[in-house]
């Protein structure tokens, strides 16, 4: 179902209740809304925050029934929602993004041909779905990545292999579930763009961010990256020519890789809101969240804009494990925002929180940046 403006004042429902799904609530409370979240923990981050909290899986019939019932709209907040309850709620409310858009993204194999047949590059790499296609895949995939097809995230579902043979006992400790292998690239830098779409031709993409990550977990993001201008004008061409290809209505994520010499190839796609999209809060006309929350609702986007260069840092649980951390060593900084998502089993690897620090230059940011990391007392884990 599809129709036009959702007024301010009306209910817009979200499956999943982890902090992305709280930042798309308060963006969508700020402009009035008021939401419900479906997740099935009363500790969900986004369950804190919203005007109703309906507790339940998101595979639950009477639990979508409910959400339906109230909310005029419904978005999703992580990746592994089942296309089946998006479809579900497609046949009785307004849902974005998709369920076929979101259904490629969930899968690597499906995306890495959809964004190939895009005419756009990725690393090299086979599919793994039985041992055969180990044992016949080119040599030049060693050293390799071995990824499960779904269900992966930070780095989890992945297994470094140097040689054919370790691939094949990682696919085998993977259960000979589908993979894909990928070749190891050597990686100049990487990067992510956000595309946020109602409709053909009517999109716009935030400016391209530069990604650090420390053991397959997003560590830090610096926008602009510091890349050529021809280089982000193709990564930003890339990730709007996958909007378009999918129809895509939403917010969409658009991870790369710099490889040497210049060539760009992408990695993956996030369909909803993302982590390198966090500085957007701060540093942009319009937030990632509050875009989804336009879209959502059937309004025109705002800008994308930044207003000055930004670098985001993630505050993982490990920095908890002497207490909570003095959050005046950030705050002292005139020019950082703390955002904190309201979790209370700070447990290794777990995203807790995440500051961004702004300033005129951006090397000025990623100093301070880097300042207050060494006065909380961490390193990005090596
Ligand atoms: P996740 O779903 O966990 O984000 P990714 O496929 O994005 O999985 O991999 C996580 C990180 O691992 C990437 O951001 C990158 O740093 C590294 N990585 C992934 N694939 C490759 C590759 N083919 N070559 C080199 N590094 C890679
Ligand atoms: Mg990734």
């Amino acid at each position: 179902m599809n129709g036009g403006v959702i007024a301010p004042g009306a209910w817009l429902g979200l499956l999943g209740g982890g902090q992305l799904g709280r930042m798309f609530t308060m963006a969508a409370q700020s402009m009035g809304y008021r939401v419900a979240v479906l997740d099935p923990s009363d500790r969900a981050p986004a369950a804190a925050v919203a005007d109703r909290h309906i507790r339940g899986e998101c595979t639950d019939q009477s639990a979508l029934d409910e959400l339906a019932r109230l909310a005029q709209a419904v978005t999703t907040e992580f990746e592994n929602v089942p296309a089946r309850s998006i479809a579900y709620l497609a046949e009785r409310c307004r849902v974005s993004p998709r369920a076929d858009a979101v259904e490629v993204a969930q899968d690597r194999i499906r995306e890495k041909e959809f964004v190939q047949s895009c005419g756009i590059p990725v690393v090299p790499w086979a599919r793994a779905t039985a041992r055969a296609e180990i044992e016949r895949a080119p040599a030049e995939l060693f050293p390799g990545i071995l990824k499960l097809s779904r269900l992966g995230y930070d780095g989890k579902g992945q297994a470094r292999v140097a040689s054919r043979e370790e691939a094949l006992a990682a696919f085998d400790a993977f259960e000979r579930r589908p993979c894909a292998l990928e070749r190891l690239a050597p990686l100049e830098r990487e990067g992510a763009v956000i595309v946020a779409r109602r409709a053909p031709g009517d999109l716009v993409h935030f400016p391209v961010a530069e990604n650090r990550h420390a053991r397959g977990i997003l560590d830090t993001t610096i926008a602009p990256a510091r890349i050529g201008r021809e280089l982000a004008e193709r990564a930003a061409a890339a990730a709007e020519r996958i909007a378009e290809r999918l129809d895509y209505v939403g917010v969409l994520c658009v991870e790369f890789f710099v490889l040497p010499r210049g060539e760009l190839a992408v990695n993956e796609i996030a369909p909803r809101p993302h982590n390198s999209g966090h500085f957007t809060i701060d540093a942009c006309i319009t937030s990632q969240f509050e875009q989804q929350a336009r879209i959502l609702a059937g309004l025109p986007l705002g800008a994308a804009t930044q207003h000055c260069p930004a670098v985001m840092v993630n505050l993982l649980g490990d920095l908890w494990r002497t207490g909570a951390p003095d959050w005046t060593k950030v705050l002292a900084r005139p020019a950082a925002k703390l955002h904190l998502y309201g979790k209370d089993e700070p447990r290794p690897g777990r995203k807790m929180g995440h500051y961004t620090v702004l300033a005129g230059h951006v090397e000025t940011a990623i100093e301070t940046a880097e300042a207050i990391r060494a006065e909380l007392g961490f390193q990005a884990r090596a």
